[in-house]
């Protein structure tokens, strides 16, 4: 069927793409700037709408050996008093489960699936995109070949730029867009082996909006220890006038530089300097986004995945929305073939609310409630009802979830983003 659509970064969301594409019968080819793809990272929230793409792509099945299917979602006070706890996933009454994964191993999955299915060339590593070009027939992108230095030019129908936060291909169809924006916040992730916490699949967030540290499992409780392994973010704030260091995922930092402002966060249910302690490593993370690119089409090129919309990780929905964009990308494509309409198609479905969602996370999405409760108590309460009535608390996190795309009822009776069998038939 003619050349293959070229996808530039083999993350979670190339890698979708892949396996999308291979579905549809249309042929592939990812290109990764990586000397080789590593289990890099922690944790990840696959939220149901993103655990229902991957059981259509035949993988649910593998998620259980890379994660935890989670239980319940809870923000607790400073003073370690619930604020709100709601159940999620299957007991919440999705059709579909939420995991908590490493995202280096759902990497690996994903790319040992692309492999096994598009076959062992597929995924090309040390080529890094560079640019692209295009003709009203065909689009040719110029890597850089890492490995020797030379430069390489492939042709394809189609480019699907999924090369992340720095995107090459975002970066040539806006010279003009300033670096990634940093608000303030600073994370350090890790993760480390500690007993199990409340249902023992619990996403646990304590503190404010200023300082605060999230906790969940991400490993099965091992029976011989009853440990298992739990992933961790610390988050402070600070002015953003004073500056930080460029984003990058790769940087280890010793936990020294964060764990003073937490020394006494220690609750009889987690004692988070004592856990912190434990981390091989910890990933120093300064929390940036974009603002909402005004389109992320250029003709016969498409940005996906964190290159279209990187947003801040407050509501865990960065690589859920990655896989639905891959899906909802295959589903265009079969409906108007490889052509600049299907792209078209694809941000029609996406670009509006996933850029009103970029804004939404900037203003801490469903942690925005914690600043409500400091204004109206300091944060400080004994009985969270007398501070914010349970229904206000109720409709916030629905809104949330429905911008998100993954409210309950909606999704649940969502038909499938991709047809069962669909292929394209070919135009061009
Ligand atoms: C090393 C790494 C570690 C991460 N760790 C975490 C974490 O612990 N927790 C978390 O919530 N999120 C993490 N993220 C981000 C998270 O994976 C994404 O927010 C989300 O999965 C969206 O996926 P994506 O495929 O759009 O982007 P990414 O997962 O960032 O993937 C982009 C891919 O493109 C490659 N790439 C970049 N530039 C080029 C180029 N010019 N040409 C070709 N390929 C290119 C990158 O190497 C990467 O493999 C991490 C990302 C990376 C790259």
């Amino acid at each position: 069927m003619g050349e293959p659509i070229i996808v530039a970064g083999g993350g979670i969301g190339g890698l979708t793409t892949a396996l999308t594409l291979h579905e549809i019968g249309v042929p592939v080819r990812v290109f990764e700037s990586s000397m080789a793809i590593r289990p890099l990272g922690v944790g990840i929230n696959l939220q149901p709408n993103a655990v229902r793409e991957l059981t259509d792509l035949g993988l649910a099945g593998r998620l259980p050996d890379i994660g935890v299917e989670a239980e319940e979602w809870a923000l607790v006070g400073r003073n370690g008093n619930d604020v709100w706890a709601e159940p999620r996933g299957r007991r919440a009454g999705y059709r579909w489960p939420q995991f908590a994964v490493h995202r280096g191993e759902l990497q690996m999955l994903l790319l040992d699936t692309v492999r096994e299915r598009c076959g062992s060339n597929s995924v090309i590593e040390a080529h890094r995109l560079r640019s692209y070009e295009q003709t009203a027939h065909s689009v040719t992108a110029t890597f850089e070949d890492r490995g020797t230095g030379r430069t390489v030019t492939v042709e394809g129908p189609l480019l699907v730029a999924a090369d992340g936060l720095h995107s090459a291909a975002r970066r040539q169809r806006f010279p003009d867009e300033v670096p990634p924006l940093w608000g303030g916040a600073v994370l350090w992730r890790g993760t480390a082996l500690g007993r199990p916490i409340r249902t023992g699949a619990s996403f646990t967030l304590v503190g404010n909006l200023e300082q605060r540290f999230v906790h969940y499992p991400i490993g099965p409780v091992d029976p011989s220890t009853g440990l298992q392994r739990q992933n961790f973010i610390a988050e402070l704030t600070f002015d953003p006038a004073e500056g930080w260091d460029a984003a990058s995922w790769n940087q280890t930092v010793d936990p020294e530089v964060f764990l003073p402002a937490f020394a006494d966060w220690d609750f009889d249910w987690l004692d988070i300097p004592a856990l912190v302690g434990r981390a091989e490593q910890v990933w120093e993370y300064p929390m940036v986004d974009r603002d909402p690119a005004p389109t992320w089409v250029d003709s016969r090129v498409a940005l996906l995945g964190d290159a279209a919309h990187v947003m801040y990780p407050v509501g865990s929905n960065g690589a859920s929305q990655a896989i639905v964009d891959a899906r909802v990308l295959g589903a265009s494509l079969v409906e108007h073939g490889l052509t600049p309409d299907a792209l078209a198609a694809y941000q029609d479905r996406l670009h509006e609310d996933i850029s009103a969602l970029v804004l939404r996370n900037r203003e801490a999405g469903p942690v925005a409630i914690l600043g409500k409760v400091d204004e109206r108590c300091g944060g400080v309460f004994d009985d969270i009802d007398d501070v914010i009535p349970r229904a206000e608390v109720e409709a916030f996190m629905a809104r949330y979830k429905a911008a998100a795309g993954f409210a309950v009822e909606t999704l649940n009776a969502a038909p499938r983003t991709l047809p069962e069998g669909a292929t394209l038939t070919p135009r061009s």
